[in-house]
This record gives structure tokens, sequence and C-alpha cells, in this order.
């Protein structure tokens, strides 16, 4: 068989496999306020989640840090429209009424993803904070709730003094897998190098019925540190990720995977459209390769300074 044919047949069998779009999950993806590069790395995490072909994204921008109170009448998504709603958001509080919506669209089913910095955010915010499970920064020390960490494979809450957050230099570091069982992890390799990152420690906060699903030995603290969590706050389910500093960070197939995994999994409760494990997934031994080809041409930059939905 010569190669074009394999390759027609491959083609074929990605298109069958690709959702129709009334059949794809349609996702949410909040940005507009964070300490990170959140106009490069929203467009990676909608590429990463369109090019599974699982989702339609939508993306919603916050009026800017500067702007004045009244902008933030304009900005009031409607959550109930997704299937689960991503978070590339740290900054300002929401208005109340939006902090309301938003927490009845969760605990009514609802799915949400926390994306790195995204746990920076809202430290006093009660409802945030449980549907995160655990947190970084904005105020966070012992009293937010303990900071947990796996230790001889039990999780470990430790409950003592601090504040919560802290990462060192970033670097290329591993991921273990905890829970192989979970959709999320399914059929991903035990350990697996990830790009450059900083490599989170020292997160504090309720942990109500966390799951942790992955960690990474930290040079802060020497613990194993969550870097994929999974959790429910009433009827919606939570997946937490402190992966995704930066686009370097993002772009390579492991995060690819775990935020399309996570999405769908925050969406329906299982990964069935994204079940499949790349050829270029790396392993212990083989290191990220960055990803070309991104963003793909009609992917929108979204707009600083200015509340709006863009598609
Ligand atoms: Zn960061």
């Amino acid at each position: 068989m010569t190669r074009r044919i394999l390759l027609a047949l491959g083609l074929a069998a990605s298109l069958t496999s690709v959702a129709s779009a009334a059949d794809k999950l349609k996702v949410l993806i909040v940005d507009g306020q964070n300490n990170h590069n959140w106009v490069v790395t929203t467009p990676v995490l909608v590429n990463a989640l369109e090019t599974s072909g699982a989702f339609t994204v939508t993306v919603s921008t916050t009026p800017d840090k500067s702007a004045p109170k009244e902008a933030w009448n304009d900005w009031h998504p409607k959550f109930s429209d997704y299937a689960t709603v991503v978070s590339n958001y740290n900054g300002a509080d929401w208005p109340e009424a939006v902090q309301k919506d938003f927490e009845a669209y969760v605990q009514n089913g609802g799915g949400f993803v926390s994306v790195h910095a995204a746990d920076n955010s809202f430290g006093k915010w009660e409802a945030y904070n449980k549907m995160i499970g655990v947190g970084g920064w904005g105020g966070r020390n012992e009293k937010s709730g303990p900071w947990i960490y796996v230790k001889d494979g039990q999780l470990f809450r430790d409950t003592s003094a601090g504040s919560g957050g802290s990462h060192g230099a970033q670097h290329e570091f591993m991921v273990e897998v905890r829970n192989p069982n979970h959709p999320i992890t399914k059929g991903l390799p035990a350990k697996w190098m990830h790009a450059k990152d900083e490599l989170y420690s020292n997160l504090r906060g309720p942990a109500e019925g966390i799951e942790v699903l992955s960690t990474s030995l930290s040079d802060k603290t020497n613990q194993n540190e969550p870097n994929m969590m999974v959790l429910n706050y009433g009827k919606g389910r939570v997946f937490h990720t402190t992966l995704g500093h930066a686009d370097y960070s993002m772009l390579e197939r492991g995060f690819y995977k775990i935020i399309q995994r996570g999405t769908e999994w925050a969406a329906t409760g299982d990964c069935k459209a994204t079940a499949d494990v790349p050829s270029d997934f790396p392993t212990d031994k083989v290191v990220p390769v960055a990803l070309e080809g991104y963003p793909k041409q009609n992917t929108p930059a979204p707009k600083p300074a200015a509340a709006s939905v863009t598609k």
C-alpha cells in the first residue's frame, strides 16, 4: 500500500471521529486580567481545545484592571449556555451578580476548569475556593485550609502555619500520575516530562473531596505537589491544573491532552471524544516537543482592555 493511500485512510478515519458542530461541547474561556500574558495564552488554550474536534470555544474578556467600575456592568457571561467554563483569569473580583451566577452554574452541574494562575484569584471568595479546592497567593494562608501534597502514596494535609503558594525557577519537570484509572489520566504514561513551567507548591484551601490525579516533586518543598486535581462542587465537576505558566509551557502534547480531557470530563464526566493518546505524547525518557502550526490563522486574538465576547 502506498503512503498516499495510508494517508487517505488516516484522513477518512479522523474525519469520521470528529464530532459534527451540533455534537461539539460548548466551552467558554474567561480571561481579561492576569499577572500572566493571557493575550498570548488564551489563543493557545483555544487551539488546544479546538484541534481535538470535540469543542466549540467562545472567549469572554473582562474589563481591564484600570477600567472604571461601570465597565463591569457590560460583562455578564451566560455561563449556563456552556458545558464547561475554563478560567485563564487572575484579577479583580467579579461583580457579585456574576459571582452568584457562576456559583449556581457549577452547583447545578456546569463544568469548570482552572488553569495555572486562575487558582491565585479570588482569595476571599468562599465558593470559588471550594470549587478549586486549593489555591495560592491572594492572601491565602493556614486559615484558607491545609497545604496538600502526596506523601507515601497518600494525600497529606499539612495544617501548620504558612502562606499559600510558591514556586522556584521555571524548568522542565516530571509529571507523575497518581490515579491511572481516571478518565483524564487513562492510558497516559505513568510519568512524563512536561515543558518548561512553574512548579506550584504550598497550595492551600478547603480541599473538600479533592482527588489528586498527578504530582511533581518540588525543588522548593521536596514534596510531591499536586498539578492535576478533580473535585465536585454541588452537581458540577471541576478540573484544576496548576500547569500552564506561559505559551511555551502549554505548547506541548502533554498539556494539550490534559486540557482537552479535563475540559471534556468537567462537561460530561468522561473523556470519550479525547481518549486517544497521540504518538508524540511525552514520556519519562522523551522530552516534550514544542507544537508547531499555532495559532491557527482564523483564531482571533482577544482584545485587551475591553469587555467583549468573541467567537
Ligand atoms: Zn505563572
